[in-house]
């Protein structure tokens, strides 16, 4: 089971937001001071109608007068709707903008996690936060956050105008509030964790069908079928009753508000009445206010169901912002290494707490030397292949390159002196110059062509457009062993004074792995070599050879001393030469 990524608490959402609008300061205040505008705008029509109203009554009304009042009420619609568009303009900017950081600062830390902690976190958890919470949040700030902004200065501004004309009046509106109040309270102390549980029951489910698909040929070959349908049937079970949880809040609220909202206009219309009967307020100025009373109506529906949709997107944003408060990968020992010789002591290292994989390694690899980790599959010959490169840290024990713990070094560092070259050559959707660039960002063409060379990818130079041909997923596909060459130049690029190979060409075909173990010789020239052999004649060709079994050590030395000794490693030799 996976350890989800943390969520933000709501002291932390504060802050954030805080910062976020203070970062983008200018914006807001264009969009305040645009939306107050175009509210202001929509108090014209109603206040140029009572007047229109009042001339009438008192016998004053010329056909000149209310014509031009009639002008005015359209001017100002028309004023209205001009600057309501460009309110929202400036509100979808505002959004599109605190999107696009929250997106960047979402991918910027979890790139600069810890591996372990990205790995332990599971690829469901990660890619629901950066597409389902992004969505959710950008959704809100797309649709939601320009009606809000619009409908409070809307309502801010009609109820100071209708307080104005007739407190009275004011207090019908108002009514509502101790009646909507408590439904929206009730609501709001259970939606966040109502959705919060939604967001981690579809995280649950993704993971597992995520998993169930990348292991679809194990799930095949051990017939596990009927396990996993029964792992998905329990993961959408907790799905919908998450689902029903926030449906129940849902249903609760909204024929509550909607039908509180109609009071308002009711009550002012009956009061209104009887307060004009009583010569308590002109008519014009009652027509204007029940004006006002209607256009405030809409505005407060719509924000009480646009609130489920903030709730929606703050539980998103607590998710994406959680990540925000992982501790970052350490980059900043000021200690530098003294020389290149590479270190284990005492090394323990578990995967699952308990469960010790590696138990006590004490190695001294000296620099120039090539040592060979040989032993049977599971014995942990690959984890300590992650601890040199930095990938993990030893839970006990030290692993230091020139003297400096490894899990201390700044990434770009250690990748300067230690490189791990594995079973996966990714190519990255690009062109063929920035798969290598990623290596040497400054690198000149020379230098990348010249680093294809030296491992014998010839073809890189009869490819159309050279170094601009895009490769990877939708571009020219690389083979498998020209993905390799590809990887190995990065090596040649980075140019790290210990190379640590893991069955790097193990999944090639033996005539590939052939030319490929040539175009790795070539890499590995005048270098550290730390290699997990699979084939004894690594080993064989190696200064030293380690036998590691069950996360320890068991036998070090030449393969001529070990051969000697009459241990394990003579009776794998004596039945792999045997066989060869
Ligand atoms: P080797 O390379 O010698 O075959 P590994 O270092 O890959 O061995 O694995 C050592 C042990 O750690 C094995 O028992 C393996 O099942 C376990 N292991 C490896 N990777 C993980 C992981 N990500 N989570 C849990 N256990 C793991």
């Amino acid at each position: 089971m996976s350890e989800r990524l943390p969520v933000a608490g709501r002291a932390q959402v504060r802050h954030d937001v805080k910062e976020l609008l203070r970062s983008e300061r200018g914006r807001v205040a264009r969009l305040v001071g645009l939306t107050l505008l175009a509210s202001a705008a929509g108090l014209v029509g109603p206040y140029l109608l009572g007047r229109i109203i009042d001339m009438v009554e008192n016998g004053t009304a010329t056909l000149a007068a209310v014509d031009l009042m009639a002008v005015g009420v359209v001017v100002a619609a028309c004023a209205q709707l001009v600057l309501t568009r460009y309110a929202r303009r400036s509100t979808y900017r505002f959004g599109e903008h605190v999107l696009r950081r929250l997106r960047e600062d979402f991918v910027a830390r979890v790139l600069s996690l810890p591996t372990q902690v990205v790995e332990r976190s599971g690829t469901g958890d990660l890619i629901t936060r950066v597409s389902v919470d992004v969505t959710a949040v950008g959704q809100t700030l797309r649709g939601a956050l320009p009606d809000i902004a619009l409908y409070v200065f809307q309502l801010l501004v009609l109820f100071a105008a209708i307080f104005w004309i007739s407190p009275l009046l004011g207090l019908c509106v108002v009514i509502t509030i101790p009646v909507v109040l408590p439904v929206v309270r009730w609501y709001l102390r259970r939606s966040r964790e109502a959705y919060l549980a939604e967001g981690s029951a579809l995280s649950g489910a993704l993971e597992n069908v995520t998993a169930t698909a990348e292991g679809g040929r194990t799930v095949e070959g051990m017939g596990l079928q009927a396990d996993r349908i029964g792992v998905t049937d329990h993961d959408v079970g907790l799905l919908y009753r998450a689902r029903r949880g926030t449906l129940r809040l849902r249903s609760a609220l909204f024929p509550v508000t909607e039908s509180a909202f109609a009071l308002p206009t009711a009550i002012a219309l009956l009061v209104g009445g009887l307060v004009y009967l009583n010569g308590g307020i002109a008519l014009g100025a009652l027509v204007t206010c029940l004006l006002y009373i209607e256009q405030a109506v809409n505005p407060m529906i719509r924000l009480t169901q646009w609130m489920e949709e903030v709730q929606r997107a703050t539980a998103s944003f607590a998710r994406l912002r959680g990540v925000q408060r992982l501790p970052e990968e350490v980059s900043g020992s000021d200690l530098e290494p003294e020389g290149d010789g590479i270190e284990l002591v005492d090394v323990h290292y578990a995967y699952v707490p308990g469960h010790d994989v590696l138990r006590g390694i004490d190695l001294s690899i000296r620099p120039g030397e090539r040592l060979a980790v040989v032993g049977p599959s599971g014995a942990g010959k690959t984890t300590i292949g992650r601890l040199l490169s930095g990938a993990d840290v030893p839970d006990s024990g030290r692993v230091s390159v020139g003297g400096v713990p490894v899990g201390e070094l700044p990434a770009e560092v250690l990748r300067e002196r230690i490189v791990l070259v594995d079973q996966e050559h990714h190519v990255f959707t690009g062109t063929l110059r920035e798969n290598l660039a990623i290596a040497a960002p400054e690198a000149d063409d020379e230098r990348l062509l010249a680093a294809l060379e030296s491992v014998e990818a010839d073809w890189a130079r009869s490819l159309p457009e050279g170094l601009d041909t895009a490769v990877g997923s939708g571009g020219t596909a690389l083979d498998p062993a020209r993905a390799q060459q590809v990887a190995l130049a990065r090596v040649v690029l980075l140019d790290p004074h210990t190379v640590v190979l893991d069955e790097a060409t193990s999944l090639l075909d033996p005539r590939t792995a052939r030319a490929a173990e040539r175009s790795l010789a070539a890499v590995l020239e005048g270098r550290t070599v730390i290699a997990i052999a699979h084939r004894l004649h690594t080993a064989h060709d190696a200064d030293r050879v380690a036998v590691v079994e069950a996360g320890r050590i068991t036998e070090l030395g030449t393969h001529d001393e070990l051969v000697a000794a009459g241990g394990a490693y003579a009776a794998l030799w004596s039945s792999w030469h045997g066989t060869d």
